[in-house]
């Protein structure tokens, strides 16, 4: 049988693969979309409740062949719906990037003084079953279509994986999940020709973090890096982009803590 760089081949000899992005309608999710489609992919772009955004996405998008699919990443049942409908339109799946997340409900946050066990307990199921449980499941239902064909699976986490939410500590226990989980699926998808990486970014100007970086705290959050300014979802989406191509085989089991020089100084 084939090795792993053998099916990586025939993966990198694929005019145009198929692409599957959840969360594309906005923000890093977007951008990641419009980067596979920049380099001649076709992209699944992936929605909850957006559907005018994600078809305005794939109308704007360069090449054919973009088509739109939605899913409640919570929902497992949908899941596997959405990733099989993903590979049913495009023939086939090259790359899986899980890219959907939800930051709270953090609004109010939840720190263990100042909300109920009630909120507690509901806020942390919604962020494990959205960001890490969501992402797990897409993972599974992906490599189910690249087994035979190899493939990539990206996930992206946060600097919140490292360096933990106080405010959110669900969140910041998800993305340490998804962190790990890639190394996992790395070494046990390896033999199959399917690399897994992740990116985990610190802020990213995007819906998910304007009104932080709008409010005073904002200037705070930009002092931590020398550049005195936050990622633009481009830069995300551009690691996203390396880790999932052919080229990257190497970068199988890596998290790329992509900060800008944030966090260095004191
Ligand atoms: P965003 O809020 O603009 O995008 C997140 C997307 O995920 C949205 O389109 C949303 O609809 C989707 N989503 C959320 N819950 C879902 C569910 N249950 N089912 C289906 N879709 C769902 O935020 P973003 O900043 O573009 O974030 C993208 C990813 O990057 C997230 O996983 C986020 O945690 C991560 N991240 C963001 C930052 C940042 O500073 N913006 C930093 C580190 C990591």
């Amino acid at each position: 049988p084939a090795g792993p760089s053998a099916r990586c081949g025939r993966m990198a000899g694929m005019a145009g693969r198929a692409v599957l992005v959840t969360g594309a309608s906005r923000g890093i999710g977007r951008a990641v979309a419009r980067a596979f489609a920049a380099g001649g992919d076709r992209v699944a772009i992936h929605h909850r409740d957006s559907a005018e955004l994600a078809e305005a996405l794939r109308v704007e998008l360069p090449g054919d062949g973009h088509v739109v699919v939605r899913a409640d990443l919570a929902d497992p049942d949908a899941v596997r719906v959405m990733v099989d409908e993903a590979a049913r339109l495009l023939g086939g799946l090259d790359v899986l990037v899980n890219n959907a997340g939800v930051f709270g409900p953090a609004d109010p946050p939840h720190p263990v003084f100042g909300s109920s066990y009630e909120q507690w307990r509901a806020r942390w199921r919604e962020v494990l079953d959205t960001n890490l449980v969501g992402a797990a499941n897409a993972a599974w239902c992906a490599a189910q279509h690249m087994r035979e064909r190899g493939g990539r699976i990206v996930n992206v986490s946060s600097r919140g994986a490292f360096r933990g939410e106080p405010a959110n500590p669900a969140y910041g226990a998800s993305k340490a999940g998804m962190n790990a989980m890639a190394q996992s699926l790395a070494v046990a998808l390896a033999p199959y020709g399917i690399g897994v990486a992740c990116v985990a970014p610190g802020f990213v100007e995007t819906d998910m973090t304007n009104e932080h970086l709008k409010s005073e705290r904002g200037d705070a959050v930009r002092a931590q890096s020398p550049f005195h300014r936050v990622a633009r979802p481009e830069e995300i989406a551009a690691a996203v982009h390396w880790l999932a191509s052919p080229e990257a085989e190497w970068a199988a089991g890596t998290i790329i803590d992509l900060n800008g020089a944030s966090y260095l100084r004191t």
